[in-house]
């Protein structure tokens, strides 16, 4: 039973769900939905629909975050990551590495934030553009 040995991340998914969240695993970069379903046609996913559900419910999971800017999807880096909603992501612009940010002051600053307001922070999606280490060299 090959669904045994998977990992705790793994269960409950569905083959669809399981086999994105391995290909966004794999790449290491964000992947385009079409880029997914060309990489997964030989496994059976063919339909454009079949990719954005399984995108849509790993997102719900906190295992796939989307990158607004890119259209793009990438593999959380953090199992116990449940964001589906608070993302931040450092994306560079010269090489397009893409990282994930997990700080929690980032969401109680911004919370405070909304708060001068008298508003209450729903979610929030952060794309910082930088030049990376790499590519300052
Ligand atoms: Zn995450
Ligand atoms: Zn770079």
């Amino acid at each position: 039973m090959r669904y045994k040995q998977l990992s705790d991340k793994k269960e409950n998914l569905t083959k669809h769900q399981e086999i994105v969240l391995e290909l966004l695993e794999k790449a290491n970069e964000p992947l385009k939905a079409y880029s997914i379903l060309f990489n997964l046609s030989e496994h059976g996913v063919k339909a454009p629909l079949q990719v954005y559900r399984a995108l849509d419910k790993l997102i719900e999971l906190g295992k796939v975050h989307k990158i607004e800017s890119k259209n793009s999807f990438v593999a959380c880096i953090n199992s116990n990551c449940k964001a589906n909603s608070n993302t931040a992501f450092t994306i560079c612009e010269q090489c397009d590495e893409v990282l994930e940010i997990h700080d929690k002051k980032i969401f109680k600053k911004l919370g405070d934030l909304a708060n001068q307001g008298k508003s209450k922070l729903n979610k929030y999606n952060l794309e910082l553009y930088i030049t990376c280490k790499n590519c300052l060299k």
